[in-house]
């Protein structure tokens, strides 16, 4: 067994197919024949001659060859190596037996043919999208975690997929490298594992919710005598109950973003009106910490409105296409968090935006998140280990389930955050022009008519 290659020679011969592959190759020679001259300079100085010291090194050089050949060809995932024009070049057995195809086949068709990539719904990616394109316009590894291979038997596998890129002279990336592996068992165990979450958290929050309003009723002086001992008790109780019924909803919510089972009924939404009436909804639950909150909007420097009593705010209309119910889950969690973990000064909600991109935030005065931290923050069960959350009950759902919803929407969720400042959470969303809301407002219209 060896790489399949479109000669014999292996990587040697691969690396020769571009004028950038030509370079690197005559370099790494380059410096190879100086080690073989110094070797032999050595070798000569220590022993006068030795007429076997090219043979030998020769030699040497076919087996670091050969190694290499045995290390791609022993590794399991797809390893295949792909040009510019998304030629293969090479095609290890690992790609061969996953994608069902040859590697003397393979070799030298268009990547799409073979190795043809589409996204966890089986669809196709637009090219801008396409992590085989995107490669050579990033100039920089491409991960994938839930993508689909379709094999040359037409049997939807879901894999993991990484794209690195080989940069050449000028910075051009004249090649790539796509490792995938096949995560059919996986995915499988992960549905298994995310049925039986949302089936327990499902049946335990009926009782929760029970034992919860029972409580309730026994803390309410209109129907239940209890002394100030037992009211003590209780009260600890059923805010313990609350937490966990909590728990089980965020729980259940999580496991059904996770296998694409959350409900959504988008609609284009201006921005704009929907945060307003949201700023002012949750206002109330910033007071118990006396907190300010506003609503800004990043035109308001340009349109001088604040003195003129007949002048109308005009700010653009920043249309973007969500469910209203979903999206108030995702802004009401980053206002309760940012609630949760500040002490004093003011939360904002805001808004802007280009032709392209809606962009709002949550920002606040809070104690703000370590710089280690904010790339994990969007993962299931991931908190903070300091004396805030230590304190402050979580259940490290909240995020992750903000993240799942975004992303139902094609948008992105991060933070930006500043230790003892604050913190604050983005939120890029795909914008709608107003011919694509008329467009999607008739069709919608046209569909809830009846009939
Ligand atoms: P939790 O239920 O723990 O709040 P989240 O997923 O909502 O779970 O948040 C994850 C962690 O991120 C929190 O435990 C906290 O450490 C940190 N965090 C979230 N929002 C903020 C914020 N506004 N300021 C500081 N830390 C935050």
């Amino acid at each position: 067994m060896y790489l399949y290659s479109n000669t014999n020679t292996g990587f040697a011969a691969i690396m020769s197919l571009t004028s950038e592959m030509a370079i690197l190759v005559s370099a790494a020679t380059a410096i190879l024949v100086g080690v073989g001259a110094w070797l032999i300079w050595r070798a000569r100085r220590k022993h006068l001659a030795s007429p076997n010291s090219v043979n030998k090194l020769a030699s040497a050089l076919r087996d670091e060859q050969q190694k290499a050949d045995i290390i791609v060809n022993a590794i399991e995932d797809g390893v295949v190596l792909f040009d510019d024009q998304l030629v293969i070049h090479s095609f290890n057995p690992g790609a061969a037996s996953i994608t069902g195809w040859s590697g003397a086949d393979a070799t030298n068709l268009e990547l799409a043919t073979v190795v043809k990539i589409v996204d966890s719904k089986g669809q196709p990616y637009p090219p801008e999208t396409d992590p085989t394109r995107r490669v050579f316009t990033e100039k920089a590894t491409i991960h994938v975690k839930d993508a689909e291979l379709i094999t040359s038997s037409g049997k939807r596998l879901a894999i993991s997929l990484t794209i690195s890129p080989l940069i050449g002279a000028q910075q051009k990336v004249f090649a790539a490298v796509a490792t995938f592996r096949d995560m059919t068992a996986e995915r499988a165990e992960e549905q298994r594992r995310g049925e039986f979450v949302s089936t327990a958290s499902h049946e335990m929050r009926t009782p929760v919710a029970a034992i919860e309003g029972y409580l309730a009723l026994a803390l309410n002086d209109k129907v239940s005598i209890i002394d100030s001992r037992a009211r003590e008790y209780l009260e600890k109780a059923h805010t313990s109950t609350q937490h966990l019924g909590q728990l089980f909803q965020d729980l259940l919510t999580s496991a059904k973003a996770e296998d694409g089972r959350l409900s959504s009924h988008p609609v284009p939404v201006e921005m704009g009106s929907y945060l307003q009436q949201l700023t002012d909804d949750l206002r109330f639950a910033a007071d118990k910490k006396q907190l300010g909150v506003q609503f800004v909007t990043g035109v308001s420097n340009t349109i001088d409105t604040a003195n003129t009593a007949n002048t109308k705010v005009i700010r653009p209309l920043y249309y973007t296409l969500i469910d209203p119910d979903r999206m108030r889950e995702v802004v009401t969690n980053l206002f309760d968090n940012a609630v949760k973990y500040t002490d004093g000064g003011t939360i904002s909600i805001g808004l802007t935006g280009n032709d392209e991109v809606v962009q709002f935030y949550v920002r606040d005065t809070g104690n703000g998140i370590p710089t280690e931290d904010t790339g994990h923050l969007f993962q299931k069960f991931y908190r903070v280990d300091n004396s805030a959350t230590r304190t402050i009950g979580g259940t490290g759902l909240g995020l992750f389930i903000c993240r799942k919803i975004v992303e139902l929407y094609q948008g992105r969720i991060w933070v930006e955050s500043s230790l003892g400042k604050g913190s604050t959470f983005f939120i890029n969303l795909p914008r709608l022009n107003s011919q694509q809301v008329a467009k999607i407002q008739s069709t919608q219209m046209y569909q809830a008519a009846p009939e």
